[in-house]
C-alpha cells in the first residue's frame, strides 16, 4: 500500500514525502481511513510503529476541511493527551512537520518551565493542541483554555497515563470534553483497567492492533552477556568500545543508577549522558538534543524517560540492568530497530537477574542469542575482598537512600 490510496490531500502528501516516508506502516494503513471517516479508534500499538503520524495525518486532515473553507485557524479542534514532556514535544514535533503545507495552528504545553510562554502561543489561537496532563487541567482552571470547540480527542499510551498516576486527571478531562467527539484511544498493553477507561471514553470504536505486548519486532537481533555484578561496568565499557561510532541507548533501573553509571563510564574515558525525571526539563532537552546531533553517542535512561524518546534510526539499546517485568524489556528494546529499520539489543545479565531473562525468553518466545566469548564472563566464584567492600558500601548506600526516602515522605 502506498501513501496516495490512503486518500490523503496533497499538502500532507508532499509533507510526508519530504519526510522520507516510502509506505504506510500496518497502524497507519489500518487507522488512517478510519479516523478519515470519522470513527472512534482504539488502537493497541507500541511507540516504534508509527503510531503518531496514525493519528497526527488524518487529523490535520479533519480540520483542515473543517475550518479552511471558513478561513478560521484559532478554535481549538483537536487535544492530543500524552504522559510525558518528552513524547509531548515529539508529538507537536511530527504535527509540525506534516502541517508543513496545511498551514494549522498548533502548540504544545507540560509542566516542569514556567507556564508564560505557552499561555503567550495558546492566546494567539491555536487548532490543534498536544498536552500532558497536568499542566493541561492547570491552563483550563486558569481560563486560559476552552474545550467547547473540540471535535477529536486523543488519548495516547493510556497504560503508561495510568501508571503514572493520571487517571484522575482523565477522569476530569473527559468529564469537560465535548459528548460530541471522536475519539482516539492508544495503549501499547490492555489490562483490565484499560479497558474499562477505553469503554467510557469510545463509543463504538473500530480496533486496530499490531504488536501485542510480548512481540519483538523482528528486525531487533538480541543478544545477552552473562557476567559478575561487580564487573558489569567494566563488560560495558568493553561493548562499548566495540560499537564505538554509532548511538546507544543504556537502561539503567533508577535514577541514581543513571547517573553513577555516567561517572563510572567517564572512567573509562566514555562520554555518556543520563536523562531521567530529576533533571530539569531544560537539561532532559538539552541532553536529548546532544544525542539527537550525536555529540553524545551514548546515553543513559530510566524507562519513564525512555518512553519519550524518539530517535529514528537507532541500532543499539543495551539494557545494563535486566528489567524485572519483561514487558518492560519489550518497550526497552523498540527503542531500536524503528520503523523496519535493523536493531540490535544486548543485555547485561548479573546473576540475580538471570531469571529474569528467562522470563523474556518465557513472554518473547524467543531465545536471546548467548555471547560467550568476552573478558568477563559469569562465574560462580565468590567475591573477592574488594567486591565485597564494594557490595557492602552499595548496599549501605541503598539502605540510607530508602531510608531519607521514607523520611521525606
Ligand atoms: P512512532 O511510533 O510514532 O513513535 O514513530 C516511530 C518512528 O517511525 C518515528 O521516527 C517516525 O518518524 C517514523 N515513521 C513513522 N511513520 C513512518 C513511515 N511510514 N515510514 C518511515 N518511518 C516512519
Amino acid at each position: 500500500m502506498e501513501f496516495k490510496h490512503l486518500k490523503l490531500i496533497d499538502p500532507i502528501l508532499k509533507a510526508i514525502e519530504e519526510k522520507g516516508y516510502e509506505n504506510p506502516t500496518k497502524i497507519q494503513g489500518e487507522a488512517i481511513p478510519k479516523i478519515l471517516k470519522r470513527k472512534d479508534v482504539l488502537g493497541i500499538a507500541q511507540t516504534g510503529t508509527g503510531k503518531t503520524a496514525a493519528f497526527a495525518i488524518p487529523i490535520i486532515q479533519l480540520i483542515y476541511r473543517i475550518d479552511v473553507r471558513k478561513g478560521e485557524t484559532s478554535s481549538l479542534r483537536a487535544l492530543i493527551v500524552t504522559p510525558t514532556r518528552e513524547l509531548a514535544i515529539q508529538i507537536d514535533e511530527n504535527i509540525r512537520d506534516y502541517n508543513k503545507y496545511t498551514g494549522l495552528t498548533h502548540t504544545v504545553i507540560f509542566g516542569g518551565v514556567k507556564q508564560g510562554a505557552q499561555v503567550t502561543e495558546l492566546k494567539k489561537g491555536v487548532q490543534i493542541l498536544v498536552a500532558t496532563p497536568g499542566r493541561l487541567l492547570d491552563l483550563i482552571n486558569q481560563g486560559f483554555i476552552s474545550l467547547d470547540d473540540i471535535k477529536i480527542f486523543v488519548l495516547d499510551e493510556a497504560d503508561r497515563m495510568l501508571d503514572m498516576g493520571f487517571i484522575h486527571d482523565i477522569r476530569k478531562l473527559i468529564a469537560i470534553l465535548p459528548k460530541k467527539r471522536q475519539t482516539l484511544f492508544f495503549s501499547a498493553t490492555m489490562p483490565d483497567n484499560i479497558i474499562d477507561l477505553s469503554k467510557k471514553m469510545l463509543t463504538e470504536p473500530e480496533r486496530v492492533e499490531v504488536a501485542r505486548k510480548s512481540s519483538v519486532v523482528q528486525t531487533i537481533s538480541q543478544y545477552v552477556y552473562y557476567t559478575n555484578k561487580p564487573e558489569k561496568t567494566k563488560l560495558l565499557g568493553h561493548i562499548l568500545r566495540d560499537i564505538k561510532e554509532e548511538q546507544v541507548l543504556v537502561f539503567a533501573r533508577t535514577k541514581h543508577g543513571a547517573d553513577r553509571l555516567v561517572r563510572n563510564l567517564k572512567r573509562f574515558k566514555l562520554k555518556a549522558e543520563a536523562i531521567h525525571g530529576n533533571k530539569s526539563q531544560n537539561r532532559r532537552q538539552q541532553t536529548l538534543k546532544n544525542f539527537k546531533a550525536e555529540k553524545t553517542k551514548i546515553l543513559v535512561a530510566t524507562d519513564i524517560a525512555a518512553r519519550g524518546i524518539d530517535i529514528s534510526g537507532l541500532k543499539y539499546v543495551i539494557n545494563y540492568d535486566v528489567p524485572n517485568v519483561p514487558e518492560t524489556y519489550v518497550h526497552r528494546i523498540g527503542r531500536s530497530g524503528r520503523a523496519g529499520e535493523e536493531g540490535i539489543a544486548i543485555s547485561i545479565s548479573e546473576p540475580e537477574e538471570n531469571a529474569y531473562i528467562k522470563d523474556i525468553e518465557k513472554l518473547t518466545k524467543n531465545k536471546l542469542t548467548r555471547i560467550n566469548d568476552h573478558p568477563y564472563p559469569q562465574t560462580d566464584r565468590p567475591m573477592t575482598a574488594t567486591e565485597k567492600k564494594e557490595w557492602n558500601k552499595e548496599k549501605q548506600r541503598k539502605k540510607q537512600e530508602f531510608l531519607q526516602r521514607r523520611r521525606k515522605r
